[in-house]
């Protein structure tokens, strides 16, 4: 690719250049005024403060040129400020900026969820809702299976993660921080093991069919399958560590909730458009959910999110029963339509496999030099090494934040995810250049050299 970026953002030069320490001294200003105006429970991953960002890199205020490997989380998939999206932004932006969905209509909301309709999994009768957040996509996902279902349960699963509101965090696994001192938590939430091939105790040959059992079991023994309204899970977990299921357990897995009439939500939040190399990580296997949940890379960095899904369940809630005031926000669903068109336009499911195919064999040699390196997983762009003590598979968080910091050092952006803080986890944008992604694993590859 061309060292300017145009599809990916505003014409930066796609180059990484560090002129200051990272972060500089304006960052380093800015973090202190942070600090008595914005509350603590907030933190940042790199506190470098931006100015601009497109294609693959991130401009900081002391002119701290950055290689970005987080895409603020798998949102900025389509690049920041990419050209369709700023073009349909504007001209939204200008027509009008609010209605309210519930008050008057408008044409973006209905083109949005006819694009839901037509990319998710599957080719029945869908409906769509659009929402602000990951979180309350999920929130209003579950209300729907329970409405349509007149069950309670919701099954959800070791190491997920599905958002920071009080039924999300009763559904996300991890402790510390996301939910340490916020309870009582929502009731019916009952957790089952995931499938983890690294950390299967039978070994990942045995992983799909063993787990597949003991959550079977688990139901039935201290659930009751005609008590389930929902199985909710992320087709490859995000936060938890991108856990990649073994082959065969999704498929199991929904089989599994058609037979007991147990609605099967598949939250794609942070998988989904484009990430991992099809429109939707269900795709790989060619699983077909009852409602899929989407947010993150769904509307190029403005805040929107989705539920679609068969329209028999969608459509068994009473008007008047899904809303909110900002849900579908015209600017966000004009942001939307541009990702998307530029999704479609510059093949982004092909670039996410090229992105794959660029890393994997590259983190696989890593593997070979650096025992510390337990695992490299992933599909597409969304893919992750997950670091232990050498020769066995306890966790080693500290080297991971070790290995993080020493990338943010030399400017490259990376972010870790896991249960156990472990796993190193690589999202760049879709449209980052050939040479910036090869400069970014040289980056890493020196951390762990250095480690
Ligand atoms: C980020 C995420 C959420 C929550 O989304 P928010 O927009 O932060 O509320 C839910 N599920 C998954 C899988 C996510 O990655």
């Amino acid at each position: 690719m061309s060292t300017e970026s145009t599809v990916g953002g505003p014409a930066l030069p796609q180059r990484r250049n560090i002129v200051t320490e990272i972060p500089g001294p304006v960052s380093r200003e800015l973090l202190e005024r942070r600090q008595h105006s914005v509350a603590r429970g907030l933190s940042h991953v790199l506190p470098v403060f931006v100015t601009a960002a497109g294609g693959g890199v991130l401009v900081d205020v002391d002119g701290n040129s950055l290689i970005d490997f987080g895409s603020g989380i798998a949102v900025t998939s389509v690049g920041n400020s990419a050209e369709a999206v700023v073009s349909r932004v504007t001209e939204q932006v200008a027509q009008f900026t609010h209605t309210c969905f519930m008050v008057a209509p408008y044409q973006g909301y209905v083109e949005v969820c006819e694009e839901l309709n037509r990319l998710t999994p599957g080719t029945h009768e869908k409906r769509s809702a659009l929402f602000n957040s990951g979180a309350e996509a999920v929130e209003n996902a579950v209300k729907i299976a329970r409405h349509y279902t007149g069950r309670q349960a919701v099954v959800v699963f070791d190491h997920a993660y599905h958002g920071r509101t009080n039924l999300t965090m009763a559904m996300t696994a991890k402790n510390m921080p996301y939910k340490d001192g916020f309870g009582p938590f929502a009731g019916e939430v009952y957790r089952a093991p995931m499938a983890y091939p690294f950390r299967w105790p039978g070994g990942p040959a045995q992983c799909a069919k063993e787990a597949l059992d003991v959550i079977t079991g688990m139901i039935h023994a201290q659930v009751g399958e005609e008590r389930v309204a929902a199985i909710v899970i992320e087709p490859i977990l995000g936060e938890g560590g991108f856990i990649v299921p073994p082959d065969g357990f999704l498929p199991g897995l929904a089989d599994y909730a058609r037979e007991h009439g147990i609605v099967f939500i598949a939250d794609e939040i942070q998988a989904g458009f484009c990430r991992t190399g099809d429109w939707f990580a269900c795709d790989h296997e060619g699983v077909v959910p009852d409602l899929v949940t989407t947010a993150k890379g769904i509307a190029g960095g403005l805040p929107l999110a989705g539920v679609t899904g068969r329209a028999e369940i969608m459509d068994s809630v009473h008007p008047g029963g899904l809303g909110g005031t900002y849900g579908g926000n015209p600017v966000a669903c004009a942001a939307a339509l541009g990702a998307i068109e530029t999704m479609t336009k510059e093949d982004l499911p092909a670039r996410a496999r090229r992105i794959g195919d660029i890393m994997l064999p590259r983190l696989r040699a890593l593997a070979e030099k650096y025992p510390v390196i337990g695992d490299v997983r992933g599909r597409g762009a969304m893919i992750a090494v997950e670091l232990v003590k050498p020769g066995t598979i306890d966790p080693d968080g500290a080297a991971a934040s070790k290995v993080a910091k020493a990338c943010h050092a030399a400017g490259l952006l990376v972010l870790t995810c896991g249960t156990y803080g472990n796993v190193l986890r690589f999202l760049p944008p879709l449209v980052i250049g050939d040479d910036l992604l090869n400069e970014g694993l040289d980056i890493l590859e020196s951390a762990f050299a250095a480690l």
